[in-house]
């Protein structure tokens, strides 16, 4: 097969790219490089299945050059981390927003199937214990800033939805809960590699609010492979589905885990949201998912523990 992955130069889009070398397909990565880097494909530039292009996932032109010959579409490209969102959100929302279009009408142009990553940022401030795939969304203020990521995302799957009704295109939708792993960066604002690269510089450790805000994390390569086979299964089509681990951590226990886990001497530093966000920005207090779904459709069932998770973050950005 030959996969075009939207985003290959990202953090989850390049796991998915070495997955997919490995096991004999063809891979277009085509990514802008705004959040993505060239670091994270180090490992297959040289592959002679793998071709690289930069270019928007907005541009048409750009995508359409990427097509030829391509059997499935991962559309991974955005966006990402809330500190990207908040600084420049309106780019943010076309981006997001465009940027699926384009590929929904790229996939129909070339009737391929196509795999549109949306996020457990639609759910907003539905703490519900395991959240289904119709559970409702409550999102907050249009003006602020943080909803607005959420609120593309949405409609992308709405759009995903649609094309899949209204013109037959083969869709499948999934909402991924905080994943994790090795290469994804703290830059744009994601919790665990901040952490753990706070513990491993003796700095303080930023717990933003209370800390008592939850979260459960899952290992990159337990997602990965649920998004390929997804994709490969017709039945799955038309269908959304949650992608994430049930274990389920405070923000505060997830500071001290990372202390322990590193050996490190950092404090805790408790950080109010106004001072590390600015306007625009609320919080989830608690976000877990109900993947049984997934687990039925595809038997996906996340076998890394937060501790695994952790400790390969760790190792990675030591360079082990
Ligand atoms: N967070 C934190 N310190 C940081 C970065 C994030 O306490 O340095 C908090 C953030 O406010 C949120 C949680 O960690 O409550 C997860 O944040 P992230 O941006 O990783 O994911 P999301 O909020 O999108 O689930």
């Amino acid at each position: 097969m030959r996969y075009l992955i939207t985003g290959g130069a990202g953090f989850i889009g390049s796991h998915l790219t070495e997955h997919l070398l490995e096991r004999g397909h063809e891979v277009v990565a085509l990514d802008n490089l705004s959040t993505g880097t060239l670091d994270n494909l180090a490992g297959v530039r040289e592959h002679p299945g793998f071709r690289f292009v930069r270019g928007s996932v907005t541009d048409s032109a750009a995508v359409e050059a990427c097509m030829a010959g391509v059997d499935a579409v991962f559309h991974l490209a955005a966006a990402v981390g809330v500190f990207t969102i908040l600084d420049k959100t309106l780019e943010s929302l076309r981006t997001n927003l465009h940027g699926a279009e384009t590929m929904l009408d790229a996939a129909l142009r070339h009737d391929v199937p196509i795999l549109v990553a949306s996020t457990s940022e639609i759910y907003g401030k539905n703490t519900a214990d395991g959240l289904t795939e119709d559970a409702d969304r409550i999102i907050g203020s249009p003006l602020k800033n943080r909803w607005s990521y959420a609120e593309a995302k949405a409609l992308d799957e709405t759009f995903a939805y649609l094309y899949a009704v209204e013109h037959g295109l083969r869709t499948v939708i999934v909402r991924p809960f905080n994943t994790v792993g090795p290469r994804q960066t703290g830059r744009y604002g994601m919790v665990v590699p901040r952490f753990v690269k706070q513990a491993l510089a003796g700095e303080p450790i930023t717990v933003f609010g209370d800390g008592q805000q939850t979260r459960c994390f899952c290992h990159v390569h337990d997602v990965v492979p649920a998004l390929v086979a997804l994709l490969s299964d017709e039945t799955a089509y038309s269908k959304v589905f949650n992608l994430g681990s049930t274990e389920q951590t405070t923000i505060a226990q997830l500071a001290e885990r990372v202390i322990s886990a590193t050996g490190s001497s950092s404090t805790i530093a408790k950080v109010p949201y106004e001072e590390a966000y600015g306007d625009g920005y609320e919080d989830m207090q608690r976000r877990i998912p109900d993947c049984t779904r997934a687990l039925e459709q595809i038997g996906f069932a996340p076998s890394r523990t937060l501790d695994d998770i952790i400790a390969a973050v760790v190792a990675d950005q030591q360079g082990s």
